[in-house]
């Protein structure tokens, strides 16, 4: 393929990706697809001999998009729904363009710069305080294991990177037990083991208990171990949990202890002033971490990090080897210094293009939105007689089950209906050791009725039940 057909095929995708986005809403949210379909037929060798574009693209065309969940599809309230701003995918097209690797100033000048103004926009957008910095990661994990690492590294004086952790004190990280499974990968990977993660029970309101902390932490001193430092969720994945930030990041401080916010999902109703009390205190977290691809807009992947010192976790993560050195270091950022991967791909102009082609007040708006259209779901399915709301997030998450006998069994067989059905996609989760169904709000082009139309599909599935 040369630059002239590129030209050419550039032009197709771009009207591929129209028609596409035109036509998601006769599509079924999920593929239908059984395990192994796309494999077979794919060849199974790759082709020696140069194929023709028109070919490739038609079995593209046939092949990948029947086989694929549309996360943007209006009526995917999975999981967390991944948001994609027309601006962001634009954006992304030309960084894809530029096929740039900005792993040091050097090599991206743009890409660094602009990435330390985004993250101060977003600092400001969110009502953080002035003092926090940070960098832009692939995702929350990545962020959360550069946070648990430095956490590790401070409690042992910077003395695992170099000797490692046999013979050691024991670091203990301290979460609730509503935390993503990315904290526990996240000690896994970082040598503290599972068995150093302290996941404390929620109170009734899903909140870490304060004093639970200050208790496990004394604890733990007294068995000779090592507190290093505290997770604090704000928005679990599974229904939504929200620890009381101020309190338990109190009790952090006065222990010397490392702290880190997850936020993944929720930072991003952040840009709203009225939810911010949900998490406030936040600014005396150290380590603050929030997924604009997640709710804010910016097509996945693109997780930010904000950082109150990045010191500790440059002292952490950051090597430079002798082809590594730029001269001048002193006053540029090398945010691969800040991170897992030497090599950084450009997400700072998606965000860039999004905030600006739609405003911080077309974003809250449209947050706001999804809030309100959640809680009249909330409500329409709590009116009706068939179904139980078992939580409700202050944002846009809710989970529910159908009442009466067996109902558990009822609840995940309705789940199946739905998702076959493929009118909308809807996830699965327990809760106080029972399965709910997930129902999140935050897809780019949902609207009002395809919220409500979430009762609609239910009471029809769940009427055809008994
Ligand atoms: C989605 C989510 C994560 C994981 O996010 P990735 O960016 O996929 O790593 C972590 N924590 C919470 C609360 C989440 O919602």
């Amino acid at each position: 393929m040369n630059q002239d057909e590129l030209r050419h095929w550039s032009k197709r995708a771009a009207d591929w990706a129209a028609d596409y986005h035109a036509g998601l809403r006769d599509r079924p949210v999920r593929a239908s697809v059984r395990p192994g379909d796309v494999a077979a037929r794919l060849p199974a060798r790759a082709p020696e001999e140069p194929e023709p574009m028109e070919a490739i693209f038609a079995d593209f065309e046939a092949l990948v998009p029947d086989a694929m969940a549309h996360w943007q599809h209006p009526r995917f309230f999975a999981y967390f729904p991944a948001a994609a701003a027309p601006a962001s995918m634009l954006a992304e097209q030309l960084a894809n363009a530029m096929a740039a690797q900005c792993m040091l100033w050097q090599t991206s000048p743009a890409a660094t710069e602009i990435e330390q103004v985004m993250v101060r926009w977003l600092r400001d957008a969110l009502g953080l305080a002035g003092h926090f910095t940070g960098t832009i990661h692939d995702a929350a994990t990545t962020a959360t294991f550069c946070a648990v690492l430095t956490m590790r590294e401070r409690a042992l004086g910077w003395t695992g990177l170099t000797q490692g952790l046999a013979g050691q004190a024991r670091p203990r990280i301290y979460a609730s037990d509503q935390t993503h499974s990315s904290i526990d990968k996240a000690v896994r990977m970082a040598g503290i083991g599972q068995e150093n993660l302290m996941k404390l029970p929620v109170r009734a309101d899903l909140g870490m208990d304060p004093d639970a902390l200050a208790r496990a932490v004394a604890a733990d001193r007294d068995a000779g171990h090592l507190p290093a430092g505290v997770v604090v969720c704000v928005g679990g994945t599974s229904v939504g949990a929200i620890d009381p930030v101020r309190e338990v990041l109190e009790v952090a401080r006065a222990e010397g202890l490392y702290t880190h916010v997850d936020a993944a999902w929720a930072g991003s109703a952040m840009i709203c002033p009225e939810f911010r009390a949900l998490w406030d205190g936040v600014d005396l977290a150290d380590s603050i971490v929030f997924n604009p691809h997640k709710w804010l807009g910016a097509q996945f992947d693109c997780a930010v990090q904000f950082l109150s010192d990045p010191g500790p976790q440059i002292r952490t993560m950051g090597l430079r080897p002798d082809y590594l050195q730029t001269p001048g270091a002193e006053e540029i950022t090398n945010f691969n210094e800040w991170t897992v991967p030497l090599g950084r791909r450009f997400r700072a102009l998606k965000l860039w293009f999004l905030l600006r082609a739609e405003g911080l007040e077309g974003l809250r708006a449209r947050i706001r939105d999804h809030v309100a259209w959640s809680r009249e779901l909330a409500g329409r399915l709590q009116d009706d007689p068939r179904f139980e709301i078992v939580t409700a997030s202050p944002l846009s998450l809710l989970s529910f089950r159908l009442t009466g006998d067996d109902a558990d069994a009822r609840t995940e067989a309705l789940l199946e209906r739905v998702n076959d059905d493929g009118r909308i996609y809807l996830t699965l989760t327990r809760h106080a050791g029972r399965p709910v169904i997930r129902v999140a709000v935050g897809g780019w082009a949902t609207t009002h009725a395809d919220v409500l139309a979430v009762h609609d599909v239910l009471g029809e599935l769940a009427g055809s039940d008994d």
